[in-house]
């Protein structure tokens, strides 16, 4: 039977290039970065040229602005509680967009829990943040403003720039979750004006577990982990150097084929959505036309449920996903989705495909193929009822 993988939002494969890179550090390089003898130095040898490396891909801006964290979760918890609580006397007033992945909304409801008030700026049918309502919803005590680079289900890319400018005018941190944008767009941390950016090893064909933050010079951040003096004092704990190691060699991956990636990857994206809109009828587009990310397809299909359609596109082979990650499994809409405004008809109908680097167009058409199949199964079945 075919396997074919569409679900590269969710995570990617390992990169062969990325794992071979690894691999010392889990035998003869097994040292403690922080250790001072020539073992530790190997080690430490190693997360210093992730660094550069990850700093490379991002800029490059300054090797020493990277922060190591287990991933995108961590970083995002890291940058949000981390900026509240360093700010709380200043204020206690967070801004962020309906859209974000739950490891922003999830940490926002936990500060509201503290405390803190939380604006939730709203987004146009294409899930574009409302630029007029977030300065608006600057106030005095405003203290830190995150909202996400690009959109894990829809691919929307925001306008990161002109939110960066919104923010550096009211004297207000911004924070961006990053970790879609990474690899796929051509991101530069200074330009872009963010003092935070989230990143994360497992969407761009590294291992699972690893991520950074980029902290912007002057950022004023409390410590998300207590310990010892790793990462200069500003995330404690022994750094995961295979983990590291293989993070900085997809970094410098990513950069290298970016361009010809994210070609492909559109040219395929654009081939699937041209032969689903051919065959299938009462389907839309859910995101931006063209500010997207190139692999990112997000559809909905009326009167069609996602369940039924994702488990059939599985048994022939096909992995792809409903909503987020995270929200599937249960039958709750996505927030994304309803923040974009998908009427009830079509919204129990969307899945998202996300194309990554093993992908061909043989691919690309089966998945045509079996798609139009199973939905005709489905909606005769719902019109036999
Ligand atoms: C995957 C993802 C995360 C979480 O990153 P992990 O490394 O899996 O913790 C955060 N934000 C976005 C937009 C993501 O796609």
């Amino acid at each position: 039977m075919k396997s074919i993988y569409l679900d590269n939002n969710a995570t990617t494969p390992l990169d062969p290039v990325v794992l071979e890179s690894m691999l010392a550090y889990f035998s003869d390089g097994f040292g403690n970065a922080s250790s001072l003898h020539s073992f530790g130095r190997v080690a430490e040898e190693a997360v210093d040229e992730a660094r550069r490396k990850v700093a490379g891909l991002i800029g490059p801006c300054e090797p020493q602005d990277i922060v190591f964290t287990s991933g995108g979760t961590e970083s995002n918890n890291f940058a949000i509680k981390g900026v509240a609580h360093a700010l709380r006397d200043k204020g206690r007033h967070i801004i962020t967009s309906r859209i974000e992945h739950l490891a922003v909304l999830g940490v926002c409801k936990f500060l509201e829990q503290e405390g803190y008030k939380v604006t939730y700026i709203p987004v146009d049918e294409y899930g574009i943040i409302d630029l007029g309502a977030l300065k608006q919803a600057i106030r005095d005590d405003t203290i830190l403003i995150s909202v996400m680079y690009a959109n894990n289900e829809i691919g929307t890319i925001q306008p990161v720039e002109e939110i960066a400018a919104i923010a550096r005018e009211a004297g207000v941190v911004f924070h961006s979750d990053a970790v879609q944008a990474l690899g796929k767009i051509d991101l530069d941390a200074e330009k872009t004006g963010a003092s935070l950016l989230s990143l994360s090893s497992h969407k761009i064909y590294g291992p699972k577990g690893v991520g950074a933050l980029y902290l912007g010079k002057g950022s004023r951040i409390t410590p998300l982990i207590h310990g010892g003096h790793h990462e200069k004092n500003r995330r404690a704990g022994t750094e995961n150097v295979p983990g590291i190691a293989g993070f900085g060699k997809a970094c410098d991956l990513a950069g290298e084929r970016m361009e010809e990636d994210n070609k492909r990857l559109r040219f395929l994206r654009d081939r699937l959505w041209d032969g689903i809109k051919r065959d299938i009828r009462d389907v839309r587009l859910n995101g931006h036309p063209e500010k997207r990310l190139p692999n990112t397809l997000n559809i909905s299909i009326k009167d069609v449920d996602a369940e039924s359609l994702l488990y059939n596109l599985d048994l022939k082979g096909i992995a792809a996903s409903g909503g987020s990650a995270c929200t599937s499994g249960s039958l709750e809409p996505s927030h994304v989705l309803k923040a974009i405004g998908v009427s009830d008809s079509f919204i129990r109908g969307s899945a998202r495909f996300s194309l990554g680097r093993k992908n061909t167009e043989t691919d690309v058409d089966f998945t045509i193929k079996v798609l139009h199949e199973v939905v005709e199964r489905i909606r005769g079945r719902f019109a036999s009822h």
